[in-house]
């Protein structure tokens, strides 16, 4: 038995793990996907206080590497439920049965689809939903990207280097995300903006070979082998939800003291109610559910 489980090893789960490590407890991370969470996906990372700049994977190497020093045990293993056991929690995976005395909920939040029929074929078959790691595929091409907020920008941003065109889909005639990423993927010669415009279907049946959209009154085609797919992300929670109350949109509900609504599980980063989901506030509930979790297991073992 570990003395806490982390589920996810994301900004805030080895955030998690650090302050609980240090705190002199046992801790067992579990990821389902790669170590780091989102914040590896992005190129550069510049408002993350004392660095200048840095890739989000050299940002998540670094703390994956201060962990494991400490003595953090870390699998890969996706989570399936938790449940409680005697004074305790089990944690099922996809491998193994785990049991813990406290368990916290860092498990981030998914990127939202557009389900459109073929989906699931197309993906990976043109439809991406990361551009730094499919994005070096297209080298040459022209491609497509569909979203407005940060993670479109910077897509756009980076793919604009080796495409010869990139054509940028918005819902409406503005961005949401930081000025200075406007500004910068709006300088570049070789991006089409495609304001007030919704896609309506992926063309293709097991390699994309473009989309259908709407503007105005009419419906469009795009004939093109790459869409980047950047439309906000949604939590996957609903597999705590025997144990944790989740909000309408399927957050865990707890406030800035990272606390559930079950004793003994906490959660941290993304995944649960808050206005700012960033770096800095996921790291900051790592802490706050650590401490918390620490605290419970003197009380209660
Ligand atoms: C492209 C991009 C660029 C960004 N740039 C910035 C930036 O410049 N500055 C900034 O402050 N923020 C940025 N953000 C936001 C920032 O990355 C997030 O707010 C932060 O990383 C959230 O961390 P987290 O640990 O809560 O969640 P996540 O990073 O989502 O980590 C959750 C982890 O849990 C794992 N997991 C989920 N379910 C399970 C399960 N059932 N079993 C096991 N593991 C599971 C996931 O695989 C994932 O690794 C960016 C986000 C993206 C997508």
């Amino acid at each position: 038995m570990s003395d806490i489980i982390v589920i996810g090893a994301g900004a805030a789960g080895m955030t998690a793990a650090l302050y609980a490590l240090r705190n002199g407890k046992s801790v067992t991370v579990l990821e389902e996907e790669t170590f780091g969470g989102q914040i590896a996906n992005s190129p550069r990372v510049e408002n993350f206080p004392t660095i200048r700049e840095i890739s989000g994977s050299d940002l998540a190497d670094r703390l994956f590497e201060q962990i494991t020093a400490l003595g953090a045990e870390v699998e890969l293993e996706k989570v399936l439920g938790v449940e409680k056991k005697g004074n305790g929690f089990l944690v099922r995976t996809e491998y193994a049965e785990r049991e813990a005395k406290s368990v916290i909920i860092a498990a981030g939040v998914k990127h939202k689809h557009l389900h459109f029929k073929n989906e699931e074929e197309l993906t990976g078959n043109g439809i991406s939903y990361c551009a730094i790691c499919d994005g070096p595929f297209y080298t040459g091409e022209e491609v497509a990207l569909v979203g407005d907020g940060n993670t479109a920008l910077q897509y756009g941003i980076l793919l604009s280097g080796y495409c010869p065109k990139v054509y940028i889909y918005t819902l409406f005639d503005r961005f949401f995300g930081d000025e200075a990423l406007v500004k910068t993927l709006l300088s570049k010669k070789n991006v089409v903006w495609k304001p007030n415009t919704s896609l309506t279907e992926y063309i293709g049946t097991d390699k994309l070979e473009g989309f259908r959209y709407k503007e105005g009154n009419e419906i469009k085609e795009h004939r093109i082998g790459a869409l980047f797919v950047a439309i906000g992300q949604v939590p996957d929670n609903k597999k705590f939800e025997n144990l944790v109350l989740l909000d309408k949109d399927g957050y865990i509900v707890a406030d800035e003291t990272c606390t559930t609504s079950c004793d003994g599980i906490y959660v941290a980063g993304d995944c649960r109610t808050k206005k700012i989901r960033q770096l800095t506030t996921a790291v900051a509930d790592g802490a706050v559910s650590a401490l918390a979790a620490c605290a419970y297991i003197d009380k209660n073992f």
